[in-house]
Formats: structure tokens, C-alpha cells, sequence
């Protein structure tokens, strides 16, 4: 039985671990021998400290090589789509996109609002030049997991230019490799805790490149030269930040993470395509995500009977993305091993009382 409120799959936050929730509970209380955390200054020495541990821990599990500033700003993943162009570009620069789905779509939209972008398919990449008229271009922007269509790049494509990552919905899931990487961004109420934050990870190299026009707090360059404290900072989602990337060096760090991801995945992918047509994956097999398994009933008609009996046994959120529809099961890194069982269980159930 799914416990009281249920199992949530939904994309768009990712579940907090029960012991980063008891700590999160505590420290809004009193935090190490201290007041509240929900009103701790982000001028005190306590904050700072915070602040620089949560970061060492990123670059920790990350294993990000020296070089990088680890950024906390605010705004979401999608300002990003135009604060990447108007941080890199100066006032006449380029921007590729690889257009692989829905998020990367709209970062290539946004991003076009501001500066020229030029798109490419994801296989143009094995061309071992760019394009002519793609040239020059300052970065390469991707997506590397797509949130609403269940496609993930199995690993970085190499490129002649540096690779910007919008990294919010497999961050910490999987092992990068920063070799190519110039900047890699997410919001933080996937993997990291809550919204509010948003992580900017960027290449020393690519500062100072920002729009005179832009907005201090708004510039990597500014931010840095603050340590991401000009103006107030997100303090309560960076303290569930710092939370959770401690429960996540506790499981054993990204390689237990991504193992856990291909295990849970692998189990709903065989689901699917073990089920004789009834369930349909969306995705072929060497693009499909380890975090958003997605797929549709080949009886499309039984998509809201699915989805009102998952309900009925404590499974919500399994819907699709509204622009794509069908069905998509969330599995993030706080996502209980209770919740895959019980959403493996479903499957098989609905395809018994319904096949
Ligand atoms: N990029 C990706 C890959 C996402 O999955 C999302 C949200 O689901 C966003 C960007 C937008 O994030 P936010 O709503 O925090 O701006």
C-alpha cells in the first residue's frame, strides 16, 4: 500500500529523501546551536560557510576540475535560455542549439529573442566540421536530458566549440564528463532540493563577456567577483541544497546515484516493451531516458482510466507532458524504491484487468 499521500512521479519537482526532510524540519527550528535557518542572514559567517560547503560539495560529486566558478542565482532554468546569450555573447556573438525536444526548444526560442542562434540536429554533430554558415559560433547549447519527451544524450557529444548544459532534469544522476564543458546550469527542485536556486557552473574563460545592458545580478562575471552573494541569495533552497548533496555523497555519490537510475529505469523499460504492445515507449532504445521513462497506451482511449486507477492506488502525477501527452513516470534521485515497486505492480495489474 502506497503510504498516506501517496507516490508522486511528477516531473516538474523531485521527491526529498525522508532524512533530508527530518533535517530540512529541524534546522527550521534551530540550526547548529543557532536560531532558524528560515531567517538566517546571508551576510552572517554561518551562511557564508554554508554557502562554501554546498559548493564544495558540487564540485565534489560533480568532479568539476579547476577552472569553474559554482554560481547561485535565481530565476529558474529558463532564465537561463537568455541569460546564457546575453552573459556569452557580447553584443554581436552566435549561439548554436541542438534541437533535440521540448526544453531544448525553448531555450533555442528564448535564446534566439536576444542573440542570432543557429540549430542543429543532434546528428549533425558527427559532421567533423561545423557547417559554414553556422561559423563562427561562441558555444554549443544542449539539452541534456529532455524533461517532456523521456530523450537523454547517453553521454556529452564532443564539440568544437564549449558545451553549455541545461543539466536541470539529470543533474547528479549520471557522471559527466567536463572535458568541452563551458557552462552547465539547472534548476535546483529536480535534483537539489526546492526551487528557487538555480546552479550556474562556468568556465573562468567565458567571463567578462557580458551585454554592458545586463543587470548585476543577472551577470556571471559580477556574481562571481561577489561569490554569489551581491544582493540576497536563495538562502533557504541553498540550505536544502547543501542537505541534499550530503544525503547524496552518503548513498555513495553520483556512481550509486546512476546506478540506481539504471536499475529503475531499465525495470520500467522492461515493463513496457515486455508487455506485448500494450504499453507503447516513446523513446527507441539508445536515446531513452534514465530519469523519464515516457510512453502512451496503444489503446489511447484507456489514458484517463490509467490514470484515475493509478490515482485510486496512490499513484499520481503519471501524466505526460501537456505539449506531448501520453504517460511519463519521474525517477528522480529521491524518488523511493516503494513508489518504483508499486508503480511496476500497476503496470502489470492494468494490463491484466485492461489487456
Ligand atoms: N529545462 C529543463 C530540462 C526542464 O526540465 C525544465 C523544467 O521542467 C526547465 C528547463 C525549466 O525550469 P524552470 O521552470 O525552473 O525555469
Amino acid at each position: 500500500a502506497a503510504p498516506a499521500g501517496g507516490h508522486r512521479f511528477s516531473a516538474a519537482a523531485g521527491p526529498l529523501p525522508p532524512d533530508v526532510v527530518d533535517e530540512v524540519a529541524e534546522a527550521c527550528r534551530s540550526w547548529r546551536g543557532g536560531g532558524s535557518v528560515l531567517s538566517l542572514p546571508f551576510i552572517s559567517e554561518a551562511f557564508r560557510e554554508l554557502q562554501h560547503e554546498t559548493q564544495a560539495r558540487l564540485r565534489r560529486l560533480l568532479g568539476l576540475p579547476p577552472g569553474y566558478q559554482v554560481l547561485f542565482m535565481q530565476g529558474g532554468a529558463s532564465a537561463q535560455f537568455a541569460l546564457v546569450p546575453l552573459n556569452l555573447l557580447g553584443l554581436d556573438g552566435a549561439a548554436a542549439h541542438l534541437d533535440t525536444g521540448h526544453w531544448s526548444r525553448r531555450a533555442a526560442a528564448e535564446a534566439a529573442r536576444h542573440a542570432r542562434v543557429v540549430t542543429l540536429r543532434h546528428d549533425a554533430l558527427d559532421e567533423p566540421a561545423p557547417p559554414r554558415e553556422t561559423s563562427p559560433v561562441a558555444y554549443l547549447h544542449l539539452t541534456s536530458n529532455e524533461t517532456a519527451d523521456g530523450w537523454q544524450w547517453p553521454r556529452l557529444p564532443t564539440s568544437p566549440w564549449p558545451l553549455v548544459v541545461d543539466m536541470s532534469s539529470d543533474l547528479l544522476t549520471r557522471a559527466i564528463d567536463c572535458t568541452g564543458l563551458g557552462l552547465l546550469y539547472a534548476s535546483a527542485q529536480k535534483a537539489l532540493g526546492v526551487p528557487g536556486l538555480t546552479l550556474v557552473i562556468v568556465r573562468d574563460d567565458l567571463l567578462g563577456r557580458a551585454r554592458p545592458s545586463l543587470p548585476g545580478v543577472m551577470n556571471y562575471t559580477a556574481l562571481a567577483a561577489a561569490d554569489s552573494r551581491l544582493n540576497t541569495p536563495p538562502v533557504f533552497a541553498i540550505f536544502v541544497a547543501h542537505a541534499m548533496l550530503g544525503w547524496i555523497e552518503r548513498q555513495g555519490g553520483v556512481p550509486a546515484m546512476a546506478r540506481t537510475a539504471a536499475r529503475r529505469s531499465h525495470a520500467v523499460y522492461q515493463a513496457l516493451d515486455t508487455s506485448g504492445g500494450f504499453y507503447r515507449p516513446q523513446v527507441g532504445p539508445a536515446w531513452r531516458s534514465s530519469v523519464h521513462p515516457c510512453f502512451g497506451l496503444a489503446e489511447r482511449a484507456l489514458t484517463p482510466r490509467f490514470l484515475e486507477q493509478a490515482r485510486a492506488a496512490g499513484l499520481f502525477d503519471l501524466q505526460g507532458h501537456p505539449d506531448v501527452g501520453g504517460l511519463r513516470v519521474s525517477l528522480y534521485n529521491g524518488t523511493p524504491e516503494a513508489a518504483v515497486s508499486a508503480l511496476l505492480s500497476f503496470l502489470q495489474e492494468f494490463q491484466r484487468t485492461h489487456g
